[in-house]
């Protein structure tokens, strides 16, 4: 019986590859919920009705499916002819979504210690694939509202270089890589992607640039943590995701979007291109 037991388990591990993991951040407001809840009904039309709401009190993980037609990193040269579209279709690839719970700080807090634990799992169940920085880009133009933002993206990338710098050179961990998902793209009052991507940048230049002093100006006394590191390099040179991606090995890519407009095709691609970033992940 062993080789045929060794044989199944190794037919399951082949047939069902083990759950991609991706962490759903970002400030309060900026439409996690609305797109996890989007996720879960594309995948199951069936039973769009009765999608459960989520509270915003409880951490959910959610199981979805990629559309057939999205290419994946291991298939992206598949041609629209291809048979195994139609077995796709039938079988499609799986992935599961975390949203982050709480208002406001604990909402960060959680987010934060939630991409910490993940990001350190050597678990392949709860390894984590990448992170979607959600944001309101309509929300941007509020120097408040950027500040919020950008330290908390400032603070995810912080836990993912200190990871990154952490992993062995001999045994290199693959790197978590980062989608900013610049959501609300419908709406008349959104920045552009690109321009968003600006904001952030020069936004957490200033923050390590402050950070950085602040350091300087502490090492005068003895107290200072040695554990405390600067984003990017400690250079002059302005903060940039390029940098990060060149310095650390952490990518950074800014995308537009819309939770709303995906299911009425109007506005750009909706949650699309959202999709075929997560596909190459996988
Ligand atoms: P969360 O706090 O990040 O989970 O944000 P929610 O999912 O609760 O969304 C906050 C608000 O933004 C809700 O009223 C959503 O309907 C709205 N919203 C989400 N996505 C979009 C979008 O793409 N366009 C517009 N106009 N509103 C959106």
């Amino acid at each position: 019986g062993v080789p045929i037991t060794l044989h199944l388990i190794f037919f399951q591990a082949v047939a069902s590859p083990p759950s991609s993991n991706f962490l759903l951040l970002g400030p309060s407001g900026a439409g996690k919920t609305a797109f996890t809840t989007l996720l879960e009904a594309k995948s199951s039309p069936a039973s769009k009705k009765s999608q459960s709401t989520h509270t915003s009190q409880q951490s959910t993980l959610v199981t979805v499916s990629l559309p057939p037609d999205v290419p994946t990193a291991s298939n992206r040269y598949r041609s629209v002819n291809d048979p195994s579209l139609k077995e796709a279709a039938r079988n499609p690839i799986k992935y599961r979504v975390r949203d982050t719970p709480g208002h406001g700080k604990l909402r960060v807090s959680q987010g934060l210690s939630e991409l910490q634990a993940m990001a350190q799992s050597k678990d392949i169940k709860t390894r984590l694939r990448g992170v979607v920085f959600m944001v309101d880009t309509a929300a941007l133009v509020d120097e408040a509202t950027l500040r919020d933002t950008a330290t908390y993206l400032h603070d995810v990338l912080l836990v993912l270089q200190k990871r990154a710098k952490n992993g062995s050179s001999s045994k290199r961990t693959t790197e978590i890589p980062v989608l900013v998902a610049a959501n609300k793209q419908d709406l008349f009052t959104a920045l552009p992607p690109g321009s968003v991507k600006e904001k952030l940048e020069a936004e957490i230049d200033r923050i390590r640039k402050s950070k950085n002093k602040g350091l300087l100006d502490a090492s005068a006394d003895s107290t200072l943590d040695d554990d405390e590191e600067i984003l990017g390099n400690d250079d002059l040179e302005s903060f940039s995701f390029k940098l990060l991606e060149h310095e650390v090995g952490v990518k950074v890519e800014v995308v537009g979007g819309a939770v709303k407009g995906d299911q009425q095709e109007e506005y750009g691609s909706g949650v699309r291109r959202w999709e075929e970033w997560i596909g190459m992940c996988l």
